[in-house]
C-alpha cells in the first residue's frame, strides 16, 4: 500500500554516517530538510548532491527544503559556557555587554530593539520555554528582569516574547546570502522563518526568482502575529505550503494553544489549496529511544487525521541515535491512520463554485474516484495545479502526477496522495496514443494490472499550462489499451 501522508527529515550529523541516507530513502523519507541554521553552505551543497545521486540510484524522487534560518533572537555567550539560574534572582539582558562576558547576573545579546519592544511585565521564554524572565524595567538599553523559572542556561539560547511583538524582519543578511545558495541547489522548497506578514514571503519569493530560482515558498507559522485571522489568510495564500512551527509557536502562544492553532491551520491551508506541514516534536524521544512514546504515536496519528500533507522530524534525524527506525515508526503509524474512514471522505468546497473548468475537473474527477471502484487516478500536468486541487480533497485512491517538468515533480513530493512519475508526452500524438503511454508507464511501476480502472486528466494539447480539460476513464488491458 502507498503511505499519502509525506515524511520530511532533517539532515545533520546523524546523517553523514555511512548508510544513514540509503537508509532514509529506503524507509520511504519523501523530502529532506537542510536547517541553515547549522552547517556550512558547502555542507548543505555536498549534501543536496548526495541525495540526488541516491535517490537517482534508489528510482524514487526525494524532493529538497532549504529552511533559512530567520532572525531567531538569541542571547551572546558566558564566560564560562553556562550559568545556573535560581528562581527569583536578578538577570540582565544587556546589548551594551561584551558578547562573551555572560554570567550569573547578566548576558549580552544579539538584537538590538530588545530593549525598545519590552515593557515592564513582558515574558520573556528562554530555551524554548525552560527559562523564564518577566522583565522589572529597562534603563539604557540594559533589560532588567526576575527569574520566573529557573535552570542552567547555556550559550546562545533562543529568546522569545510571550505574545509576541518583536519586530525583527524576516529575512537577515544571512538569510539573503544562503537564497543564493539555494538558488544554486535548485531546491524544490525554500522555508522562510518567523514571516510576520505576506510580504515577507513575496519579498523571498523576489530575492529567490532573481537568482532564477522557482522554489515552492513554505512560510513557517510561528509567532504571535502570524495566527491572527487575516494575517493567517494572507500569509497562506502567499505562499506554496505552510508549516505549523510548533517549537517557536508554542512558545509565543502558549503550548496549550497548539493543539487548537494545529487543527486551524491544516485545515484553513487546505481550504486556500495550500499544502500543510505539521512539524516539531513529533518523534522526539526517539532521539534516544528506538521506539516512539505512545504519546508520539498519537500525535503523528492526529496529525493525519488533521489532514496534513507532510509531517516532519527534525533533531530525530539530524542528531538523534535512530534516525532510520524514527523514519519507519512514522511510515507505520501513517499507513494505519490513513485507513481510517475519516481521512477518506470528503466535504471539501462542496458549496463552492469552480472558478476554472481546470479546477473542476481535478474535483470531478476526485467525487468519481471517492464513489465508485478507481485503482488510481493520474493527471498528466505541467503546473502541478490539478494533483494540487486533487489532493485537498480527502480520499483514499493515489494520483499519479505525470510530468517531464522537473520542477513539477520536485513541488508534488509534498503532496497528500500525489506520487511523481516522470513522463514525457510527445504533443503530436493523439488521445488514445496517449493513453496507452501512459498505461505503459504504470505498468512499468506495476501500479496496473489488467482490469484496474483508471482516470486520466489532460488537455488537448498536452504540455501546455492549465490546459487539462478532459477526464478520461480507461480499464488495463482493455479496449484500445494495453
Ligand atoms: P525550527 O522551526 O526547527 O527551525 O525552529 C520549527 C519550529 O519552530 O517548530
Ligand atoms: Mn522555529
Amino acid at each position: 500500500m502507498l503511505r499519502r501522508t509525506k515524511i520530511l527529515a532533517t539532515l545533520g550529523p546523524a546523517t553523514d554516517k555511512p548508510g544513514v541516507l540509503d537508509g532514509l530513502i529506503m524507509a520511504g523519507v519523501d523530502v529532506v530538510r537542510m536547517n541553515f541554521s547549522h552547517g556550512s553552505a558547502q555542507d548543505h551543497i555536498d549534501r543536496a548532491n548526495m541525495i540526488r545521486e541516491l535517490s537517482q540510484k534508489a528510482g524514487r524522487r526525494v524532493g529538497i527544503l532549504a529552511d533559512l534560518q530567520g532572525p531567531k533572537i538569541r542571547i551572546a555567550r558566558f564566560k564560562d559556557t553556562k550559568v545556573f539560574l535560581n528562581e527569583g534572582q536578578d538577570f540582565a539582558l544587556d546589548i551594551n555587554l561584551d558578547p562573551l562576558a555572560g554570567d550569573n547576573t547578566q548576558v549580552g545579546i544579539t538584537y538590538e530593539p530588545l530593549a525598545m519592544e519590552v515593557n515592564p511585565g513582558s515574558r520573556l521564554l528562554l530555551d524554548d520555554g525552560r527559562i523564564v524572565l518577566d522583565v522589572v524595567n529597562v534603563e539604557n538599553m540594559r533589560v532588567n528582569c526576575k527569574v520566573v523559572v529557573g535552570g542552567d542556561l547555556s550559550n546562545n539560547k533562543g529568546i522569545n516574547l510571550l505574545g509576541g511583538g518583536l519586530s525583527a524582519a524576516a529575512l537577515t543578511e544571512k538569510d539573503k546570502e544562503d537564497i543564493k545558495t539555494v538558488a544554486l541547489m535548485k531546491c524544490d522548497y525554500v522555508a522562510i522563518s518567523f514571516p510576520r506578514t505576506a510580504e515577507d514571503l513575496n519579498e523571498a519569493r523576489r530575492l529567490l526568482q532573481a537568482e532564477g530560482c522557482y522554489a515552492g515558498i513554505v512560510a513557517k507559522v510561528e509567532r504571535a502575529e502570524a495566527i491572527v485571522p487575516d494575517v493567517m489568510d494572507e500569509i497562506i495564500l502567499a505562499s506554496d505550503a505552510v508549516m505549523v512551527a510548533r517549537g517557536d509557536l508554542g512558545v509565543e502562544i502558549g503550548d496549550a494553544n497548539l493543539p487548537a492553532v494545529q487543527k486551524l491551520l491544516i485545515k484553513r491551508t487546505r481550504e486556500l489549496n495550500r499544502v500543510a506541514i505539521t512539524a516539531t516534536q513529533m518523534m522526539e524521544s526517539m532521539i534516544d529511544n528506538p521506539i516512539p512514546t505512545r504519546a508520539e504515536v498519537f500525535d503523528v496519528a492526529n496529525a493525519v487525521y488533521d489532514g496534513t500533507d507532510a509531517i516532519m522530524l527534525s533533531a530525530e534525524t539530524a542528531s538523534g541515535k535512530h534516525p532510520i527506525k524514527a523514519v519507519e515508526a512514522m511510515d507505520r503509524i501513517c499507513l494505519e491512520a490513513e485507513k481510517q474512514r475519516i481521512v477518506r471522505i470528503s466535504d471539501h468546497r462542496m458549496d463552492k463554485e469552480f472558478e476554472r473548468d481546470d479546477e473542476a475537473i481535478a474535483m470531478s474527477a476526485m467525487y468519481m474516484a471517492n464513489h465508485s471502484k478507481i485503482k488510481g487516478i493520474v493527471a498528466l500536468t505541467e503546473s502541478g495545479s490539478t494533483p494540487l486541487w486533487m489532493s485537498r480533497i480527502s480520499s483514499g485512491i493515489p494520483i499519479f502526477a505525470m510530468s517531464s517538468s522537473e520542477t513539477t515533480l520536485g513541488r508534488v513530493t509534498l503532496f497528500r496522495g500525489v506520487f511523481p512519475i516522470y513522463h514525457k508526452i510527445d504533443e503530436r500524438h493523439d488521445h488514445a496514443e496517449v493513453n496507452r503511454d501512459v498505461v505503459r508507464e504504470l505498468r512499468k511501476w506495476n501500479i496496473a494490472n489488467n482490469g484496474d480502472k483508471f482516470i486520466i486528466t489532460k488537455g488537448d494539447l498536452t504540455g501546455v499550462k492549465g490546459g487539462t480539460n478532459a477526464l478520461k476513464v480507461i480499464v488495463v488491458g482493455q479496449g484500445l489499451t494495453p
